[in-house]
């Protein structure tokens, strides 16, 4: 894979795949910024090695052309952040976009109309992805969080740069992040894996026995497991096509010796709201009792091995921490796995909820890496071949 060095990109368009995909109000002005900042330094040395910015993102999820998912707000605020002008072209294609391409200048820098405007982008679609091509001369991907999907921007377009295609500073850092919870000497190594779902982390759960000594399960997810184990969950959230799933998971990491630490008890409610919590055994909720959140002695137990371990991931909130009368297992978790890094473990956050939990709860300096990617960090992991970085290298 090409990283950026000593590049000279004198006079030269260079496409970069950004991930602009940022919360908007209602107002439709950008309500976190971070996706935005985190991708400066990439636009920056391009800046510096005279070549032209030529910006392509996606935002939200939309069918066809939508002016409340438009990156004209986007663009003033990654004007102010660059603090020189950005040029918004209503466009990602077409003749309009080409000739003011065409007239561009080294030092400026445009912000394409949204890329997902087109059902083509997420289709990978090969006319699509050479007319965006010819916007540039150089290729550079810096979409850590859409590196696992093929789509036109991250995968169709990068056979038309045969040499001149970078992975980017951002997309860099992500890499070797990752790799480096991988890394040697990292025993003990401890994943924490939590959120609504046992069927999105199944293959995760898989993968990560093969790297870390103990795995704790929080979140909606932990239900299915108890529910596996005989426990008595009453209305709590659960996939009952999932529980033999999790109960093999249970057996397989035992085989390999990986323990797997499960909740103990259970915070619960009478309905999915912000009601005043009930606490019990996890094994034991009553009918008509929703689990929302990790008790105290779950929080007691995974604060221990949080505690001991050299190197920590976290993927997935430990309760509706959304409702503050469930956030105590999320929250007083983010603060174990800070206190630790601050005594020098490395920690990895991954995941648009988790990431929200520690900036909600104002930790972010406390962690070693942030990642940008959800659903990217998660293929990661589970050893797969990402179709973006496949095809930078
Ligand atoms: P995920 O996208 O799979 O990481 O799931 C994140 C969501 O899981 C958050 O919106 C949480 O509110 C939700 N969640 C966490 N714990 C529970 C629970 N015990 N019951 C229902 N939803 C939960």
């Amino acid at each position: 894979m090409n990283f950026l060095k000593e590049n000279n990109f004198k006079n030269k368009r260079v496409i970069v795949r950004v991930d602009f995909n940022v919360p908007l109000d209602k107002s439709l002005n950008v309500s976190d910024d971070s996706r935005i900042i985190a991708a400066l330094p990439t636009i920056n040395y391009v800046l510096s090695n005279n070549g032209v910015v030529i910006l392509i993102t996606h935002l939200g999820r939309p069918k066809e052309k939508d002016p409340k998912l438009s990156l004209f707000s986007v663009s003033k605020k990654l004007s102010t952040l660059l603090k020189r002008p950005v040029t918004f072209l209503g466009d990602c294609v077409g003749d309009e976009v080409e000739k003011k391409i065409n007239q561009s200048k080294a030092g400026e820098v445009y912000l394409l109309e949204n890329l997902r405007f087109y059902k083509e982008e997420a289709l990978g679609d090969e006319l699509f992805s050479k007319k965006l091509s010819s916007l540039g001369d150089v290729y550079i991907n810096d979409a850590f969080g859409t590196s696992h999907r093929a789509h036109a921007s991250t995968f169709g377009i990068v056979k038309y740069f045969k040499k001149e295609k970078y992975c980017g500073l951002l997309l860099e850092k992500e890499i070797s992040n990752l790799k480096k919870f991988f890394g040697k000497n990292t025993s003990p190594s401890l994943a924490i894996i939590g959120g609504a779902k046992v069927s999105s982390k199944i293959d995760v759960l898989y993968s990560l026995m093969n790297s870390v000594d103990k795995i704790i399960i929080g979140g909606g997810m932990a239900y299915t497991f108890i529910s596996s184990l005989g426990g008595k969950i009453g209305s709590s959230l659960i996939e009952k096509d999932r529980v033999s799933d999790a109960k093999e998971i249970l057996i397989a990491a035992q085989e390999i010796n990986v323990e797997i630490l499960l909740p103990m008890d259970s915070v619960n409610s009478n309905d999915f709201k912000n009601n005043a919590g009930v606490i019990t055994n996890i094994f034991d909720i009553p009918k008509g009792y929703l689990g929302l959140d990790i008790g105290p002695a779950s929080i007691a137990l995974f604060k221990k091995e949080i505690l001991l371990a050299k190197n920590i991931l976290w993927n997935g909130p430990m309760g509706v921490f959304e409702f503050s009368n469930f956030s105590y297992g999320t929250r007083l978790i983010a603060e174990t796995v800070c206190k630790r890094t601050n005594e020098g473990a490395f920690s990895l956050v991954g995941g648009g909820d988790s990431v929200a939990a520690i900036k909600k709860y104002g930790l972010e300096k406390n962690i070693s890496y942030l990642s940008t990617g959800g659903g990217a960090m998660l293929e990661f992991l589970e050893g797969k071949d990402l179709p973006a970085l496949v095809a930078l290298s």
